[in-house]
């Protein structure tokens, strides 16, 4: 039989043009999986690390997320004639700062603290869960939205690693619950097409459909979205941008320092470590956005769950 003799029968697969697919624009999260990942991550980065103790309870905080996102109903997002209008109007649809949280986050919020209840906690911890316990609900939405719009009063910053671990059990309950195809990446391409946040980090894929291309994830609600490489995240330049690491470390983790604008935001390799977390490895890598904040670049975002430093 010659070629074009008789049609295919089976479904064509792959691309229909050409050979390379383009990367997936937007990965939603599993809530569920993403902590759990991250806990073992941490479990795992703690273990011989300077910072051991510190990880070893991130890694805690982290599993009681992971439980939170279990123990809570699924929450209702936003209908999808409101998707359509927000995506037409280039906007997230689940903005962090204009969304009306479901008031279930709280109950999110009084999971997590529950597991460390009693537990070896510094006595300021201790008093940060206890005062968070006498809190009305109307004061712990005051400071949530001053979170959220990053307006957090120094005395608070001990409530608010706390209130950001439950805003991020809520949204990337929220973010689970939207569709991909429904939304598209923001004109500010740094930013969550999700929730509107910035990313935690980026990290380079070895595996999947796409290898070798690059997903920020969200630091609130865990959506990943494709971003060019080579492209600054904060200022979308590309002329100033270098690639910095310690030297004699794994490789993993890298900061990508952008002269234009003179931040840097952390760049990670799964080919270096299949188990690379944008989360946890942003956390055991302290040591590099010391090294290169003191030579002169800032970080394009906190780790929301720093802020209380
Ligand atoms: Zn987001
Ligand atoms: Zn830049």
């Amino acid at each position: 039989m010659r070629q074009g003799e008789s049609a295919p029968k089976g479904a064509w697969t792959g691309a229909a043009v050409g050979g390379v697919k383009a990367p997936e624009p937007i990965i939603l999260p599993d809530p569920v999986s993403r902590f759990a990942r991250t806990c073992q991550r941490l479990e795992r980065l703690a273990d011989g690390h300077p910072m051991e103790g510190w990880l070893s309870f991130m890694a805690a905080v982290a599993d009681a997320q992971r439980a939170a996102c279990e123990g809570l109903p699924a929450v209702a997002g936003p209908d999808e004639a409101d998707v359509r209008l927000a995506v037409e109007a280039r906007l997230p649809p689940i903005a962090a700062d204009g969304w009306r949280r479901d008031p279930v986050w709280r109950d999110g919020l009084g999971l997590l603290i529950d597991r460390f209840d009693g537990a070896a906690l510094p006595p300021a911890a201790a008093t940060v869960i206890a005062t968070l316990r006498k809190r009305t609900a109307e004061d712990t939405e005051t400071r949530a939205d001053a979170f959220l719009r990053g307006r957090i009063e120094p005395a608070d910053a001990g409530a608010a690693f706390w209130i950001a671990a439950a805003l991020q059990v809520y949204f990337t309950g929220l973010a689970a619950g939207m569709h991909a195809e429904s939304l598209r990446l923001l004109e500010q391409r740094g930013l969550c097409p999700c929730c509107g946040s910035t990313p935690s980090a980026g990290v380079v894929r070895a595996s999947g459909q796409t290898p070798g291309a690059r997903y920020l994830h969200c630091s609130l609600c865990s959506t990943a979205w494709n971003h060019t490489r080579a492209v600054c995240v904060t200022c979308g330049g590309s002329r100033g941008l270098a690639l910095r690491g310690i030297g004699g470390d794994s490789g993993v983790v890298k900061a990508e320092t952008c002269d234009e604008c003179q931040t840097y935001a952390k760049l990670m390799y799964e080919a270096k470590d299949t188990r690379v977390d944008p989360y946890a490895d942003d956390l055991a890598s302290l040591a590099l956005d010391i090294m290169v904040s003191e030579a002169g670049w800032a970080r394009h975002a906190p780790n929301p769950l720093l802020l209380m430093a």
